[in-house]
């Protein structure tokens, strides 16, 4: 059994909703430490072994060092906080309960990379966390320490507060930028890379809300300290969103490498009544699907990965026995294909065309030429597109085959739990 580690959602950083209460929390050291010797702040991000949060899992430090090598001086951080997947709700929670823990990381990205702006890029779906981000960073203005980012980086910084489109598609990072510069969030092939040439062609350091949070901890209390929070080869803690059919569904912070098992069946209470454990959608529904054989797997990037899935954002949507693995599949492609920009034709007529063949199947209105087709979608999509968007769909598609076979039925709907 793994114990509960919080420093995320520590409750005395959560009482420090006002900026005075998040010094008296011991808030604004890690700043402190990072003003007294910018130069050091990526190396301890890189002795910490921090990675990005939002998904990708890629280390934080090489993102930082690209953006401070651009060689324009005119650069931008950017906080996403976009978070709109099925099953993933833990950026809401540190905008709305800890908004000065997510500002102070921002600082030590814009002091780390000289960036002249911040944008704190918030889904307007989550009213009071935009609401509280508001109010944080104008508790923010004429502060010693913002002006001591200032004096250090040579130039006024400018703190915005910036409402998102909404889209899921919106928290991939070209659109990001695209949004940001006030068009439709299209993403974009890369390269170039933000870190190169994003927000209005400025060197662009575009970090999940989580990944921010850390980092005023590891600067406060050194990498050493945080790689010690971990279990086994992982380090730090990780924000699970926990939901599906647990007795205790909610938000998680423990371990990063904390087993599969002790996140469902000791935090979150085990299996609802009645209920017997059958699989997870785990890291936003775009991954390969968990199943009983992998309760063993220590949730963090690399251990995920080598059960071929992913960790993604540490969403872990938990499903039971008896309920239809098609039905959710459709759901999640129906998300897909709703969400799709529209950009790459086969994307668009991809998803939409995998989320009717899906729905056929559990209607039980399928033929086997509805069948032969989604085998061939999953064959012909990926990489057809400009973002993950296309290949996340049908990861997820291509595992509940693979995984499930005998619940694609011909003639037959789905069962009703
Ligand atoms: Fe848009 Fe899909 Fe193309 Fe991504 S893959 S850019 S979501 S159409």
């Amino acid at each position: 059994m793994t114990s509960l580690n919080q420093i995320l959602l520590n409750p005395a950083i959560q009482l420090g909703a006002d900026l005075d209460g998040w010094f008296a929390a011991g808030g604004g050291l890690g700043l402190d430490a990072a003003l007294a010797d910018p130069g050091a702040i990526i190396p301890a991000l890189e002795a910490a072994g921090l990675r990005g949060m939002g998904g990708a899992g890629f280390p934080t430090h090489r993102k930082w060092a690209a953006a401070a090598a651009a060689q324009n001086t005119d650069r931008t951080v950017v906080c996403n906080g976009n978070e709109d997947e099925p099953g993933t709700f833990k950026d809401r929670h540190l905008l709305r309960w800890t908004p000065h823990q997510v500002i102070e990381g921002a600082l030590i990205a814009a002091l780390a990379i000289g960036a002249r702006r911040v944008f704190l890029y918030i889904n307007p779906q989550q009213i009071e966390a935009l609401a509280e981000m508001r109010r944080a960073v104008a508790q923010w203005a004429d502060t010693d320490r913002l002006r001591a980012v200032e004096r250090r980086i040579g130039a006024t910084l400018e703190l915005t507060v910036f409402p998102t489109s909404g889209r899921y598609i919106g928290g991939e990072e070209t659109a990001v930028i695209s949004s940001l510069e006030g068009g439709f969030p299209f993403p974009r092939r890369k390269p170039p890379f933000p870190a190169e040439s994003g927000y209005r062609g400025t060197p662009t350091l575009i970090n999940n809300t989580e990944t921010l949070a850390n980092v005023p901890h590891i600067l406060r209390h050194g990498a050493a300290w945080y790689r010690r929070l971990g279990l086994g080869e992982a380090v730090g803690t990780k924000l699970y969103s926990l939901s599906g059919d647990v007795l205790r569904p909610g938000l998680y912070e423990l371990p990063m490498g904390t087993p599969l098992q002790d996140l469902i069946f000791v935090h979150g209470g085990g299996m609802l009544e009645g209920k017997a454990f059958k699989a997870v959608f785990t890291g936003g529904p775009s991954n390969t699907l968990l199943t009983a054989r992998d309760l063993d797997v220590a949730l963090d990037f690399d251990s995920v990965r080598a059960r071929r899935s992913r960790l993604g954002t540490g969403a872990m949507i938990v499903i039971s026995e008896g309920t239809s693995i098609v039905r959710k599949v459709a759901e999640y492609i129906d998300f897909f294909a709703k969400g799709s920009c529209g950009q790459c034709p086969p994307c668009k007529a991809g998803t939409f065309q995998m989320a009717r063949l899906l729905d056929r199947v559990d209607s039980g209105r399928a033929v086997p030429a509805d069948l032969a087709a989604l085998y061939n979608l999953c064959q012909i999509l990926p990489g057809s597109g400009r973002c993950g968007l296309i290949d996340g769909a049908v990861t997820v598609v291509e595992s509940s085959l693979h995984t499930f076979p005998a619940e694609y039925r011909i003639g037959e709907p789905s069962p009703v739990p």
